[in-house]
Parts: structure tokens; C-alpha cells; sequence
């Protein structure tokens, strides 16, 4: 469940869907779920949310060894935000 902004020098609390960005991250590696004698690889998904100012400064990226990182957003990268 989201709570706040992703960035922790921010904070925000997470109040409404439409504002902000929420990221929608799984994880590098599954975890194997068994069940009788199936097995299958289960990917949790992870949702992040960075409020509007936040957002439109910067995104959030899995790195290789599967944490999440904080990073400026691209120039020339912008939010596609949804027409009211
Ligand atoms: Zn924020």
C-alpha cells in the first residue's frame, strides 16, 4: 500500500490516484511458489508513487542488484499526464 512520496526528502502523503506518478516495478528475480507439484514463478509487483512536484523533476528505476533508485528524469523526458 502507498503511504507517501517515494522521495524521502519529500514525504508527501498519497491521498488521490490522479495526482502524481505511481510506478508500477517488479522485481529482478521471482519467487518460486509450490503448489502440490506445481511450481510456479511468482514476480511481486511493487507500486511507488511520486507526488506532482516530485514527479516532474524525477522517476524511479530498478537497478540490477533489484533495488529501486531515485533519479533525475531525463532531459527531453516528459510526464504523460492524462487529459480531465
Ligand atoms: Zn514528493
Amino acid at each position: 500500500m502507498i503511504c507517501q512520496c517515494a522521495n524521502p526528502r519529500c514525504g508527501r502523503e498519497f491521498r488521490y490516484l490522479h495526482e502524481g506518478h505511481i510506478f508500477v516495478l517488479e522485481p529482478e528475480l521471482p519467487f518460486t511458489w509450490h503448489e502440490g507439484q506445481t511450481s510456479i514463478d511468482h514476480y511481486e509487483v511493487r507500486r511507488y508513487w511520486l507526488c506532482d512536484d516530485c514527479a516532474r523533476r524525477m522517476t524511479l528505476r530498478r537497478q540490477s542488484d533489484g533495488s529501486v533508485r531515485l533519479m533525475p528524469r531525463p532531459v527531453g523526458d516528459t510526464l504523460r499526464v492524462k487529459a480531465a
